[in-house]
């Protein structure tokens, strides 16, 4: 008997092993066994087949060991896989490390999985009160601890306490403890305890929901008896997530489990909170912030006969094992950050999703205030069911956008700061009433640009064909590319006669000068140099919640489906910044992120205010921004795609080309791209030198390629793969790296 098995090695294809006798009636698809591999001792693999046929006449290694009884890959999962390996063009090895949380594949160089223990202590019952009062009799600061013990597990009825209980009590010192250990008033034992929060009670009901809402929810639900897939396009605030509850509601109440998919981490924060409070312990947490033994925990729960009902989680949630899918949602569904970019599998997880209900048999609700052109296409064109929700909640105005031209005010010597007069008038209205802002800029650190005053020498990071920001508070010159840094010149080591200058404002100088500008306010900042530590964008989220911090500068972080519900003004600082990328959605993305920042304006009660600060306000996207025209924004966007033949009236496939050697990356990717051109033709466009050319000291090229739908998936993976064949034969292309990204973004 042979077994082909998946590795998690970028390798494309399965490996055969035989399966030893004894082996053979236990072992089954699914399945996790050991084998030897390369000069390696043993890799974890799973069986994806049982068969027959040696193929080829090569020598056939034996599987080391079998670990599982049973699978611990559903057959939907496997599916699941081949199809994200080949869609987007990626080694099913890759696919399965990126499903799997490490400690379910040990090997020799990573650990397994290991129970948690830990260590509890029980009052020993040979001791009556007598025999107490005479062991401590000396010792008062020994019989207050054992008496703060005692009245806890009385308090809770527990016949047990932890050490880090105990250490919370009057009296504790580890002295103390020995003491009463060395005496053996106490006897300690060590138990084998879950990771997972349990026995989390729920401690409300859904809200009764709106007219608006509740007709949202018919037509969602009218729309899923014929189609698959919906599109909930509701405007910031207007009640999407409490939609979303009554729909889970609905599938617990069916038997169903839901998996609810966001695009970060960070808003998974504040929805953990409202979800818990319904679901209490029926919904499991899943993303990377959630360490790798406790996924491994999830991951068997999920297999158990009491799997959670619910999880809540970024991209790599997909990858669970489900057995009753009955819907996904996708909130945020425009986000660019369920794309993944690195590492292999660069997949989409809302594509990836609406594939995975598709297997399941499950139905799939996108939502969103700024739907990406391509599912708003999709609806327009019938693909998906549409549903729109066009008033807030409570019938709350939405914000009023004012534009400010930055241009004009400082022309006229109105602009005495990074602010403008009418948005540090609205934040003073604000602080008085005790009501709260928000200011976005999409640049962290100090000063974004550094420049010489004599020769205009600037900073460039020595890995990557980045220039670099200044941090004041490390002192440092950052690369936002590769995170590596530099102490800040003293002169200019170009000319050696100019200093140097700091131009632009980032996060970091905007939160010292709003500082200064109101110095009766609590200001804080978000962004990725401010939320480092585990929970430090809890702490932040839930301090400005409460009320602790009155103005918050952030990054984009920020912007998204956060509610806070005191927020009165919000600010867009260099607007046009967000607009300015030489990328065929940079409008898209302007568009979605401003509406988005715009939309924490007001969610309650009073209507709200936001300010674009920007230096070109003729750009005909801020009047669909300030009329909250998503239709008329979707059709001047749809135009151009079409006239300029992008997604979704083609698929984009970008392969990138990579060498330590800028000759050699040169003259690969210029084969490459006549080796496609033979096939597909004008369909091929570059190679081209991106704009950041060199990162991490390899120098990149890129091939662009934009497929009509006449050809499908499949026939252009296999031009794509004999091009590189082809290209590979060349005995001077060894070094190359080439990877594709299909349907960047
Ligand atoms: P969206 O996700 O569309 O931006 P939310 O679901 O966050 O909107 O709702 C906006 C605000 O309105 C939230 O504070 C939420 O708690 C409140 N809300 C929404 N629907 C209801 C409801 N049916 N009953 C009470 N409060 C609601
Ligand atoms: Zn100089
Ligand atoms: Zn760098």
């Amino acid at each position: 008997m042979y077994a082909d098995v998946i590795l998690p090695l970028p390798l494309s294809g399965l490996f055969t092993y035989s399966v030893p006798t004894p082996m053979q009636d236990k072992i089954g698809r699914g399945v996790r066994v050991t084998v030897p591999f390369g000069s390696r001792k043993y890799y974890t693999a799973i069986v994806t087949r049982l068969h027959q046929q040696k193929s080829g006449n090569f020598v056939i290694k034996d599987i080391h060991s079998l670990i599982d009884a049973t699978p611990v890959v559903t057959e939907q999962q496997l599916e699941l896989w081949k199809w994200i390996s080949f869609y987007y063009m990626s080694a099913q090895g890759d696919v399965f490390k990126a499903a799997f949380p490490s400690p379910m594949l040990p090997s020799d160089l990573q650990r397994g999985y290991f129970q948690k223990s830990e260590e509890q202590f029980r009052v020993n019952p040979a001791f009556d009160n007598d025999a107490i009062s005479t062991a401590i009799k000396r010792a008062p600061k020994q019989q207050l601890l054992l008496d703060e013990i005692i009245w806890f597990l009385t308090e809770n009825e527990r016949d047990s306490i932890s050490r880090k209980e105990i250490k919370e009590l009057n009296g504790y010192s580890p002295v103390v403890l020995g003491g009463l250990i060395k005496k053996k008033l106490l006897f300690s034992f060590t138990v084998e305890k879950s990771r997972l929060q349990q026995e989390i009670a729920s401690c409300r009901s859904s809200y009764p929901l709106s007219e608006a809402q509740q007709k949202a929810i018919d037509a969602i639900l009218q729309c899923f008896t014929d189609k698959q897939t919906v599109l909930l396009h509701g405007v910031t605030s207007s009640g999407k997530t409490e939609i979303y509850i009554h729909l889970i509601l609905q599938q617990l109440g069916k038997g169903k489990q839901t998996l609810y998919l966001l695009p970060e981490i960070a808003l998974t924060t504040q929805l953990t909170q409202r979800l818990r409070e319904v679901f209490g312990d029926k919904i499991g947490i899943y993303h990377s912030g959630i360490d790798d033994q406790e996924r491994t925990e999830i991951w068997q729960k999920m297999l158990s006969g009491t799997p959670y009902e619910i999880i809540l989680g970024v991209r790599s949630s997909l990858f669970l094992p489900f057995r009753r899918l009955g819907l996904v949602i996708v909130d945020e569904e425009h986000e660019s950050s369920y794309k993944q970019q690195e590492p292999s599998p660069r997949y989409h997880a809302r594509d990836t999703a609406i594939m995975l209900a598709h297997i399941s048999g499950a139905k799939i609700l996108l939502g969103s205030a700024t739907p990406s052109i391509e599912s708003y296409y999709n609806a327009q064109k019938g693909k998906y069911g549409l549903v729109t929700l066009d008033e807030r909640f409570g019938k709350i105005e939405p914000p009023r956008i004012r534009l400010q031209n930055t241009k004009d005010l400082r022309r006229r010597r109105k602009m005495k700061t990074v602010l403008v007069p009418a948005l540090i008038e609205e934040i003073d209205k604000a602080l008085e009433n005790g009501e709260q802002v928000i200011l976005f800029r999409n640049r962290r650190g100090f000063a974004p640009v550094v420049e010489c005053i004599a020769c205009a020498w600037t900073p460039k990071c020595n890995h990557c064909d980045v220039t670099l920001t200044y941090h004041k508070k490390a002192n440092r010159l950052v690369c936002h590319y590769c995170n590596a840094s530099y102490p800040l010149p003293s002169e200019c080591p170009s000319c050696h006669e100019g200093a140097l200058k700091l131009f632009g404002t980032g996060t970091e100088q905007l939160e010292e000068e709003v500082a200064q500008l109101f110095p009766g306010a609590v200001v804080a900042r978000m962004d990725s140099d401010t939320t480092h530590g585990k929970d430090s964008f809890e702490r932040i989220i839930n301090d400005f919640q409460e009320n602790r911090i009155q103005i918050l500068v952030g990054t984009q972080m920020l912007s998204k489906g956060v509610d806070f519900g005191n927020v009165r003004v919000v600010g867009i600082i260099a607007a046009d910044s967000l607009l300015n990328y030489p990328d065929f959605r940079s409008h898209e993305r302007g568009f979605q992120l401003i509406t988005q920042a715009a939309g924490r304006a007001g969610r309650r009660e009073k209507q709200g205010t936001v300010i674009i600060q920007t230096a070109d306000p003729e750009q005909p996207i801020y009047r669909f921004i300030t009329h909250t025209d998503y239709e008329g924004f979707y059709q001047s966007q749809i135009e151009e795609r079409k006239l300029f033949k992008y997604p979704p009236f083609t698929r984009l496939i970008s392969i990138v080309i990579k060498h330590k050697d800028e000759e050699k990356t040169e003259s690969a990717a210029a084969s490459l791209s006549q080796l496609l051109k033979q096939s597909l033709g004008d369909r091929v466009l570059g190679p081209n030198k991106p704009i950041i050319s060199r990162i991490q000291q390899l120098h990149i090229r890129e091939i662009l390629l934009k497929i009509d739908h006449a050809y499908s998936p499949g026939q252009v993976r296999e031009v794509i793969q004999s091009a590189e064949n082809r290209l590979r034969s060349h005995a001077n292309f060894k070094q190359l790296l080439i990877y594709y990204n299909v349907d960047g973004i």
